[in-house]
Order: C-alpha cells, then sequence, then structure tokens
C-alpha cells in the first residue's frame, strides 16, 4: 500500500468510524484519533441520544456492513405528524401527515439508539483490517507539505498520511488549525433528552410538537418506548433539568398529551445546548471536513447526522474513484468535487433549519396564522407531501451510491 491510501481521521465519534468503514472498503489504509477512551464511549449511558435516520443513512449503514448489527434494535418510522401547539391547551387543529405508503420505498427510515450505534461502530471497526484505532489521544498540531500531512498528538508523538479528514465535530480544531473560519450562533435553547415509556402502543409514529420555546420530537423506539428531544430556551431548560424525575415529568406532560397513555423514564436524562456552526469551507490543502465539523444543526428537523453520513458517502466515493482512476485522492482537484457535491446541500439544509426555527419557535400570532395555514396547504396536497416524504426519507438530491443501496 502507498503512502497516497493513507488517510488520517481526527474524530472517533459517528460520522469518523463510518467514514473509516466505507474508505477501508475502497481500500484506504485509515487511522482513526479520537480524544476519549474507549470505555466511556462503549458505555450505553454515555450519550442518551436516538438517531432519527432516513432510509437513505440505513441503506449506508447496510454497505458499510452494520445494519445486520442494529436491525434488531431499530425501531421503523412509519409516518410523522407534525403540529402546532401550546403547553396545556392541547395540539392546534392545523398539522401535517406524512404517511410512508405514500412512497414505494417502505419506512421513511429508522429510530436507533445512539448506545447501539456507537457499539456497533467501535466493534465493526475493531474487526476491520485497515482500520486503526488511537484511542485516548488528542490531536494537537497539523501541518501539510507537498508530499503529505502531519498530525502532532497530546503525547509528542506524530503520525503521517496522505490527507487528514476532520471529524471532530462543532468546534474542530482540524478546521481552526488550518485557517477555516466559521459562522454561527447560539439559539437561547437547550434539548433536554430522555427516552421514556408508555402505557399505548406508539405504531411507528413520530410526533413533532411546535411549541412557542422550542420543539418537542416524541420519536418511535422499540417496544412502548419513545426518545423525547424537548427543546426549551435555556433558562427553563436548565431549571427543569434541575427538578427530581417526578417534577421532571410532571413539567413534560402537559406539553406531551395523554395520547400514549401514562409515562415514566426509562434511562438517564441529558441536557444538549442548541447552536448553528458552518464552516465556511469544507476542503482546504489535503484535508476535508465531514459531519459537525463542518455543519453543526439544531436537532429541530433531525437532519444533522443524516447530512453527516451524507459527506461521509459522498467523500467515500470521490475519493474511492479517484484511487480507482489512478487519480492522487489528496488532489485539490479531487477533493473539490467533494466540496462541489456538498457544500450547497449542507448549508441550504443549515439555513432551513435555522428558518424552521425562527419560524416555529415563537408565538406571534401573525406568524402562527401563517404557519398554520402553511401546514394546512401542504398537508392537503398530495405531491407537496411526497416531496416532503422523499426528503424525510433522505430519497431527494444527487445521492451517492451507499445511499442508493449500491456498492462504493
Ligand atoms: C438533541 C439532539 C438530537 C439529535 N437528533 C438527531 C437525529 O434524530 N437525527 C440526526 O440525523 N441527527 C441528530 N442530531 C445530530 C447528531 O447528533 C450529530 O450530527 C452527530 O452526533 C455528529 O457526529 P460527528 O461524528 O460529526 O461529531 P461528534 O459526535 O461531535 O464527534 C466528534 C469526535 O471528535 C473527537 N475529537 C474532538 N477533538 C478532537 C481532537 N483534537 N483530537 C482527537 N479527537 C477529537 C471527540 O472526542 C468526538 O468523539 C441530534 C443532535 C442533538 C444535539
Amino acid at each position: 500500500m502507498s503512502t497516497k491510501d493513507e488517510i488520517l481521521i481526527v474524530g472517533g465519534g459517528l460520522n469518523g468510524p463510518a467514514l473509516a468503514l466505507a474508505l477501508a472498503q475502497a481500500g484506504f489504509a485509515v487511522t482513526v484519533i479520537d480524544a476519549l477512551e474507549i470505555d466511556p464511549r462503549e458505555n450505553p449511558d454515555f450519550d442518551g441520544r436516538s438517531y432519527a435516520l432516513a432510509l437513505g443513512s440505513q441503506r449506508l449503514l447496510d454497505g458499510i456492513g452494520l445494519w445486520d448489527r442494529l436491525a434488531g434494535d431499530a425501531q421503523p418510522m412509519l409516518d410523522i405528524k407534525v403540529t402546532d401547539g401550546h403547553a396545556g391547551h392541547g395540539p392546534s387543529p392545523f398539522f401535517m401527515h406524512f404517511d410512508h405508503r405514500e412512497i414505494e420505498e417502505g419506512p421513511m427510515g429508522y429510530m436507533v439508539e445512539d448506545r447501539h450505534l456507537r457499539r456497533a461502530l467501535l466493534d465493526k471497526m475493531r474487526e476491520t483490517d485497515g482500520v486503526t484505532l488511537l484511542n485516548g489521544k488528542s490531536v494537537t498540531g497539523q501541518s501539510t507539505s507537498a508530499t503529505g500531512v502531519s498530525l502532532t498528538l497530546d503525547d509528542g508523538s506524530q503520525i503521517s498520511g496522505a490527507i487528514v479528514i476532520g471529524c471532530d465535530g462543532r468546534s474542530s480544531g482540524t478546521a481552526q488549525r488550518a485557517g477555516i473560519k466559521r459562522t454561527g450562533w447560539d439559539y437561547g435553547q437547550t434539548s433536554l433528552v430522555c427516552s421514556i415509556s408508555h402505557e399505548l402502543p406508539h405504531n411507528g409514529v413520530a410526533h413533532q410538537f411546535f411549541m412557542p420555546s422550542g420543539p418537542l420530537a416524541i420519536l418511535p423506539l422499540t417496544g412502548n418506548r419513545s426518545s423525547i428531544v424537548w427543546s426549551e430556551t435555556t433558562g427553563l431548560a436548565h431549571e427543569i433539568n434541575a427538578l427530581d424525575d417526578d417534577g421532571y415529568l410532571a413539567a413534560l406532560q402537559p406539553r406531551f398529551g395523554d395520547f400514549l397513555g401514562e409515562i415514566s423514564l426509562a434511562g438517564k436524562r441529558f441536557t444538549y445546548p442548541l447552536g448553528l456552526t458552518l464552516a465556511n469551507a469544507m476542503i482546504a490543502d489535503r484535508l476535508a471536513l465531514v459531519g459537525d465539523a463542518a455543519h453543526g444543526v439544531h436537532p429541530i428537523a433531525g437532519q444533522g447526522l443524516n447530512a453527516g453520513l451524507r459527506d461521509v458517502a459522498a467523500l467515500a466515493e470521490t475519493l474511492a474513484d479517484a484511487k480507482r482512476r489512478g487519480e492522487d485522492p489528496a488532489s485539490p482537484l479531487v477533493l473539490a468535487r467533494y466540496q462541489q457535491w456538498r457544500r450547497f446541500d449542507t448549508a441550504s439544509m443549515a439555513l432551513a433549519t435555522d428558518t424552521f426555527n425562527r419560524l416555529f419557535s415563537n408565538d406571534n400570532p401573525l406568524l402562527r396564522l401563517g404557519r398554520d395555514i402553511g401546514m394546512g396547504l401542504i398537508n392537503a396536497a398530495p405531491a407537496l407531501r411526497r416531496g416532503f416524504i422523499r426528503e424525510a426519507a433522505g430519497l431527494s438530491g444527487d445521492l451517492p451510491r451507499l445511499m442508493r443501496g449500491r456498492p462504493l
């Protein structure tokens, strides 16, 4: 294997490992470096999130050999219901209902719990020839020359490769060290995240209630369980999170309603501060950014990881095709293809989630009227509805091969 095939990935969260597995399939030698040791990441209580993964993302996970490990714990998302609401007032009569039977492909996606996804990624990387894991090591420096890139780790050691890929999350040091600036802001909102058990079945329906202080998502998990992503203004979120479990559930119940019967907590509670952060470029010399390192967005539409996985599929395809054609995968022309493919899509997605959050997270009566009429119109138009369903299923736009269910 030539040094042209050695790729360094900074960040072993979710996108980094997915990319490592895809690139290893294409014959690259990949080293994944993460600041955290492996033990805390494998702990089921490490991260309470569950991800609404679009059908396109599920196909990618299948393509990199993960779906067999995840399928048994994944909950198909059959329908999505979107409602405008007020705590304690019940939903407004205006709503949107997206039913998976309006498209031919099957469920719009799957709910996958972080504890299962993270574990499957780590296990698969450990079993895959061509993937080396460096855990508990922080990257503190990087330098680029005409022949390669070199990273400095916090123990003083150095590691070299042909390309470095920053999968190091929202405050990406990889981007910073390359001089890539960011645009973004804090939403003044925090998500309260937990899993709940409930008395009645959810029937595979995902609910999004828009409340004046932020959206509440109730997302179906296996069994009679759901994942809650409950966004409030940050001050109030901290007050709610400081309550004991009974107080927390008492605050949730009026926002939630009684359509799932009695509810109880089914695990630990977590909080996530919300903000937008967009890197001003996705590439530099011998460098590319993927996932939250390139675009960290509001979870309002459950698009963050889906967009990151689309970066993964697009970058893996771009590099694999370059290698097959005998091009240097690290050449500026090859990396520019990746940026051209993903930049507009990710910037539009960031703008759309930002606009959505501003439009829905307020109680202005004129905006409320406008959005309720808008929802009513979309709901009444089958072609628009199908467009939304295909978008939610991650089936629209220029899909990389792995997201079309084809081999890399
Ligand atoms: C409340 C909430 C709900 C969400 N729900 C959904 C959803 O339903 N669907 C969806 O698609 N998305 C969702 N998202 C978005 C999704 O969680 C993120 O997009 C995703 O976790 C980003 O993964 P990543 O691998 O890019 O970054 P991260 O998970 O942030 O990983 C970055 C990794 O880099 C490592 N690192 C950082 N710096 C260094 C360094 N210097 N050296 C070595 N390692 C380093 C860190 O240790 C970390 O492991 C949600 C987000 C939130 C906040």
